[in-house]
């Protein structure tokens, strides 16, 4: 079963007579994968990998067509609290309010300065810094992040999440992985063993697992904090797969990948991804350079990202990104935008800044709405144009009413375009990687990408013509 395709037997209808269950969230494309419900499901639920590299939950049948706990903890579910609703409960006493941030009690921009942090992060290096601090002060027992999977590979993934209780071990896991994870294992060993958890996720699976806990007393005594990561979308496996074609290298011989390879004298926005090989080999190329590189145009995107509203982990303790303004894009050392929720976080993050380990300055909901202008762009306005167009067994609840006022036609096309690559990038590589022929996939790409950046960028005849039509509502950036 996946997100694209409804299964071939007796697909999963909403009724309103009976409860709805995970097969009715994965056919209506809205399944992330983040396994919530596996944990809390029968003997034999697991997740999988599908055959677009993403993961699905599986298990008896009964249980995919209705599972009324399943309604509650789905961060999918139409039925279950929203972001708002969740943050409300839990930061109820927060200082400040914004409607594109959530609720927080503090804002910053900066980076760590004690030694190692900043260049072995994707970014800053603070998730991993604020992760080491809360488990050297003694506050949790325990950091739940995604790491390297030792010998994982194109049929398993590269990454899973795991606990780590030492600093070498939370250090060893820094950096982005745009690539699948789900919590079903973790949630087992938090529950089989007794801690206190700090969990790193991106909004929904924090979501997911605040969700689980209203279910679960047990998970939500033992996770004690969340650290979110600011998301723009998940990517599938096959984005790795991909990058290996085009650095010319078998997918199968890849052992690792770094998706952002820290190269300080160069704008940290030029991602370069590099690929660890069998044989002790590396390749590494600039994501700008490749088919598929173009964050904003979607490649490899999970479908139900199109109906995601939350880009900061609005119901994280303490959340994390990157500063996209100047002068810190141009910054290749890297620099966080951080968000933070409770006094406590807040109060490790100053007196880190005043011990000098950190370099941290206070700023406003603008700042941070800035530096995620695209993101909220497009899971605000073009959110509200998806969901008007949406037709699924299970419609989501959205903080965001459908709608495509004020959108002008280009932009109304920069969006279908985007949700079409998203889509089509996942059938086309499949049929490429069946026929072995990975030339139908990259001129394929190529394609569309350019069709999209005539569209978004007014690049090539395509974007010379809309011009001269007077077609406006172009992208300002790259995400
Ligand atoms: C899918 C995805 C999309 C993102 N989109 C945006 C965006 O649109 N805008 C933006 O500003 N920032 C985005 N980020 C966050 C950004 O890439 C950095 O992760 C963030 O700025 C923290 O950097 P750092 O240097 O402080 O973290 P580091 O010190 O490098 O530590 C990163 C920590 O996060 C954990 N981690 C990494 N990936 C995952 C994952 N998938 N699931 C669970 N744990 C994980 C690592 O194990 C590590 O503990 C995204 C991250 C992901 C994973
Ligand atoms: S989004 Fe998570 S909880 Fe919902 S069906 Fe998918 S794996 Fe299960
Ligand atoms: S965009 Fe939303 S649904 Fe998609 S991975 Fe990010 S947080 Fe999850």
């Amino acid at each position: 079963m996946s997100s694209i395709d409804p299964p071939a037997a007796s697909p999963p209808k909403r009724s309103a007579t009976r409860a709805i269950g995970p097969g009715d969230i994965v056919s209506s494309g809205l399944c992330i994968g983040c396994g919530a419900c596996v944990a809390h499901g029968p003997a034999g639920a697991q997740m999988r990998l599908d055959r677009y590299g993403q993961f699905k939950p599986h298990g008896p049948k009964d249980w995919r067509m209705a599972d009324p706990d399943f309604e509650r903890l789905c961060p999918f579910s139409p039925l279950a609290p929203n972001e708002d609703e969740l943050a409300g409960e839990r930061f109820a006493g927060a200082s400040h309010m914004d409607r594109r941030i959530g609720r927080f009690e503090a804002a910053y921009v900066g980076h760590v300065a004690e030694t190692g942090f900043r260049m072995d992060g994707s970014s800053g290096g603070l998730v991993s810094w604020v992760a080491v601090e809360l488990l050297r002060t003694g506050i949790v027992d325990g950091i739940v992040h995604a790491a390297p999977t030792d010998g994982g590979g194109s049929a398993d993934g590269y990454f899973k999440y795991r606990i780590s209780r030492s600093e070498r071990e939370i250090r060893a896991g820094a950096k982005s992985r745009y690539h699948p994870v789900e919590l079903s294992g973790v949630i087992a060993e938090m529950r089989a063993r007794p801690g206190r958890y700090a969990v790193v996720g991106i909004p929904c699976m924090i979501k997911a697992l605040h969700l689980a806990g209203r279910v679960d007393p047990l998970l939500a005594q033992r996770v004690t904090l969340t650290l979110g990561l600011f998301c723009g979308h998940m990517k599938s496996l096959r984005l790795v797969e991909s990058f290996a074609w085009q650095m010319g290298v078998r997918p199968e011989t890849v052992r690792g990948v770094d998706y952002r390879l820290k190269r300080p004298d160069q704008p940290a926005n030029w991602y370069v991804a590099e690929l660890s090989l069998g044989d002790g080999g590396r390749r590494r190329r600039y994501w700008w350079d490749m088919a598929d590189g173009d964050w904003g145009a979607g490649f490899f995107q999970n479908q139900a990202c199109d109906f995601c509203d939350d880009v900061v982990a609005e119901t994280a303790d303490i959340s994390f990104g990157d500063a996209w303004v100047e002068p810190y894009s141009s910054d290749g050392r890297g620099t966080n935008v951080v968000i933070v929720r409770t006094g406590e976080l807040n109060a490790l993050l100053r007196a880190g800044t005043a011990e000098g380990r950190l370099e941290l300055a206070e700023v406003d909901a603008d700042f941070v709405a800035r530096t995620q202008a695209a993101g909220l762009r497009h899971r605000r306005e073009g959110l509200a144009y998806r969901l008007q167009r949406f037709r699924g067994p299970v419609l989501p609840r959205k903080r965001v009413e459908p709608g495509d006022k004020g959108l002008s036609a280009r932009r109304k096309l920069i969006y279908a375009m985007r949700r079409q690559i998203g889509r089509w990038s996942h059938r086309v590589f499949r049929l490429a990687r069946l026929t072995r022929w990975p030339g139908l996939y990259l001129g394929w790409a190529r394609a569309a990408l350019s069709l999209y950046h005539g569209l978004a960028y007014g690049r090539g005849w395509l974007g010379s013509l809309l011009d001269r039509l007077g077609w406006s509502g172009m992208e300002g950036r790259d995400p």
